[in-house]
């Protein structure tokens, strides 16, 4: 579906893909729980947590994936920024971890790239069975 371009709760005019849920987690058509928003970024807790923290950083602007978003080296910032943020309001203060999942290989299955922000708990090996 073509971008549309909407106005949103800030002044800025601003590009959404219709067709992606976390553009409209943005833009207020469905609901999340926000824990963290900045002019740049949202973040929320993921609706299937898989630890006791399990919040998703996103960037407003529309990017894919980390590559598409590597590309923005601006908003790769803010999105990283975020994530910290959030890991500090969490409370997360034994550590946690920030994974990109990327392409099949890497299970994404929400194509507007997202930050999981895990923790609150050991996490076990970094890899399912390794
Ligand atoms: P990924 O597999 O890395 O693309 O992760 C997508 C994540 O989005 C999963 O952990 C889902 O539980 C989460 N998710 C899907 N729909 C929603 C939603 N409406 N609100 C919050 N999290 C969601
Ligand atoms: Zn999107």
């Amino acid at each position: 579906m073509d971008p549309a371009t909407i106005q949103s709760s800030t002044p800025k005019i601003r590009q959404v893909e219709n067709s992606c849920l976390f553009c409209r987690i943005v833009a207020g058509e469905i609901p999340a729980t926000v824990v963290h928003r900045t002019e740049t970024t949202l973040a929320f807790r993921d609706i299937d947590p898989k630890a006791p923290t399990h919040v998703l950083v996103i960037p407003v602007a529309h990017h894919p994936d980390v590559v598409a978003l590597a590309a923005d080296p601006s908003a790769a910032a803010d999105v990283l920024a975020t994530a910290a943020a959030v890991a500090e309001k969490e409370g997360l203060t034994d550590g946690f971890r920030v994974i990109f999942n990327t392409g099949t290989h890497g299970g994404q299955e929400v194509f507007h790239v997202h930050a999981h922000v895990v923790g609150g708990a050991p996490l076990g090996p970094m890899l399912a069975g390794k």
